[in-house]
């Protein structure tokens, strides 16, 4: 059912798009797969938002595919590892976009609040899953209310549902920390969340006025 439905999902292609989705196969670099792609695709087209920031580049993959889902949106994009920020901003001069995707290469628990701009409309976290919560408080800061938070992997490959299945004591620790991280999201008061069974496990969370 899945191979039909992406079958029939068309994301934006082209030859660098899908050059670096197979440069993320072959190097394992986790990238957001096509299905959640596409629902964070038209999401982006629905609410178009003017200002996105999106915490965990990797090579750029999930930036470059907002950028194209709407022309008018600026990104901001933060990446740690600098090899990755640096193949990101490679691909997004591929891309012609440079004008429209700023890369920081930085921590994005140590980076200033200042040298962002001070009002985003969408907010993308992909970053480390055990930061989750931190991630979160820091960035809300920069949301305007109405704004969205879109978090990826909230399922973690279904091992969500299944923490006592996990041999590994670390991992079984990083999806408690994933499924402390949905119960804060249920609970924010200033916040209305839904959770969707999409791709890894996507959560979509508005900031109520
Ligand atoms: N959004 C990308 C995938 C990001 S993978 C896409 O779907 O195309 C997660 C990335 O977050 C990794 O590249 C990792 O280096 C980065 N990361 C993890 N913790 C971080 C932090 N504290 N600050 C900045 N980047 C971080
Ligand atoms: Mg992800």
């Amino acid at each position: 059912m899945n191979d039909y439905l992406t079958g029939l999902n068309k994301l934006p292609s082209n030859q660098i798009i899908e050059k670096m989705a197979t440069y993320a196969k072959e190097h394992k670099v986790p990238i957001i797969n096509e299905e959640g792609m596409g629902f964070i695709n038209q999401l982006v087209k629905i609410t178009k938002p003017k200002r996105i920031l999106e915490i965990g580049t990797a090579i750029g993959y999930s930036a470059i595919n907002m950028a194209l889902s709407y022309e008018r949106a600026f990104i901001d994009t933060i990446e740690r590892d600098a090899n990755l920020a640096s193949l990101a901003i490679k691909n997004i001069k591929e891309c012609n976009l440079e004008n429209r995707i700023r890369v920081f290469n930085e921590d994005a628990l140590k980076l200033d609040l200042a040298t962002l701009h001070p009002e985003y409309d969408l907010i993308f976290i992909d970053a480390a899953k055990s930061q989750y919560k931190v991630f979160f408080e820091k960035f809300d800061n920069l949301l305007i209310s109405g704004g969205i938070i879109i978090t990826d992997n909230i399922l973690f490959h279904g091992l969500i549902t299944t923490p006592e299945h996990i041999a590994s004591r670390n991992l079984r620790q990083l999806v408690r920390k994933i499924g402390n991280y949905n119960t804060f999201l249920k609970e924010h008061p200033r916040y209305d969340t839904t959770f969707y069974n999409i791709g890894d496990g996507i959560a979509v969370s508005i900031k109520v006025k």
